[in-house]
């Protein structure tokens, strides 16, 4: 056995005892022409909605070489955070229950950087979560975790789309990982259920219409034609749907529903004062959409 598949094996071996369900290698490599092309069009179109930033950084998304000087493999993670059926809140989306994915993730990787930097002489490392513009889903499908349903998700085979996704560059050569063959099976279950037709069916997002969006990043009053159905912080419904989130929940224990949030409702939260929100969400996602923007979704 070579020494990079025996060093590749132990960052895999901690990324799993770091949490992860799924890790493995994809080269560091510029992004093809076609996902670039299709990532183009999607802006161009004004898909991001009001989302400015993801037009930024073009040359570093396009090539996560610039990210890392001297990168040649990004080592690709998924985190699960699907919370068991009798304890989901009626009103935020599973994902922003618990803890800030960005603070734990960035933790729990830690040791892992760690040890791909002990691991060769002069080898440096940058652990990378969502802020970074780096096309987490792309790289993560080239490393094989996972592949890209309909719904515009990453779905890891027997675990399902709801995992955090999180990165780290290395400076050196890795073993990689395969991608997977597209096992989505096309039954258009997502695009069926979505609220604000926001899937067109072949892959693609209209983040304008997407309730998720709506209620997170999407500041102002929130369109007439939009209708809330039950959450006030994001939504899951073209995850609930689909076949590959059946099996049992998994989920960190970071990422858990607190009590305190699952005891919200519509109500409560209208009457929400600034210190309660911060006390309620301290280390949480939903300080994104500030106390502001969570009343105007309840109000809606
Ligand atoms: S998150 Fe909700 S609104 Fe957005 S695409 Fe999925 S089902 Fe549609
Ligand atoms: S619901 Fe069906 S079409 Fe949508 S991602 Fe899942 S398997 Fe693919």
């Amino acid at each position: 056995m070579s020494s990079c598949l025996c060093r590749c094996d132990a960052v895999i071996a901690s990324a799993r005892e770091a949490g992860a369900v799924a890790a493995a290698f994809a080269p560091c490599l510029p992004v093809d022409d076609k996902n670039i092309a299709l990532y183009d069009a999607w802006l161009a179109r004004g898909a991001h909605a009001g989302m400015e930033y993801m037009e930024r950084y073009r040359e570093l998304r396009n090539d996560p070489r610039l990210l890392l000087y001297g990168a040649r493999s990004i080592l690709c993670c998924a985190f699960p955070y699907a919370q068991t059926p009798g304890r989901r809140s009626p009103l935020f989306s599973d994902y922003a229950v618990g803890d800030d994915y960005h603070e734990t993730l960035r933790k729990r990787l830690a040791p892992v950087a760690a040890l791909m930097e002990k691991a060769v002489d002069g080898a440096k490392t940058r652990i990378c979560i969502d802020t970074t513009p780096l096309r987490e889903r792309y790289w993560a499908a080239r490393a094989g975790i996972g592949f890209i349903g309909l719904n515009n998700q990453l779905i890891v085979p027997g675990i399902g789309s709801k995992v955090f996704l999180a990165e780290i560059l290395w400076t050196e050569e890795a073993d990689y990982g395969t991608p997977l063959p597209d096992l989505c099976s096309h039954c258009g279950a997502c695009v069926r259920a979505c609220p604000g037709r926001a899937l067109d069916g072949e892959g693609g997002i209209d983040c304008s219409r997407c309730l998720s969006y709506l209620t997170i990043e999407h500041r102002g009053d929130l369109p007439d034609s939009i209708h809330l159905p039950g959450r006030i912080y994001g939504c899951d419904i073209c995850q609930d749907v689909c076949p590959f989130n059946h099996d049992p929940a998994i989920c960190l224990p970071e990422f858990a529903v607190r009590d305190t949030v699952l005891a919200l409702d519509r109500e409560t939260i209208s009457e929400m004062t600034q210190p309660d929100f911060s006390a309620t969400f301290t280390h949480s996602a939903v300080k994104r959409a500030k106390l502001a923007g969570l009343q105007r979704n309840a109000r809606h």
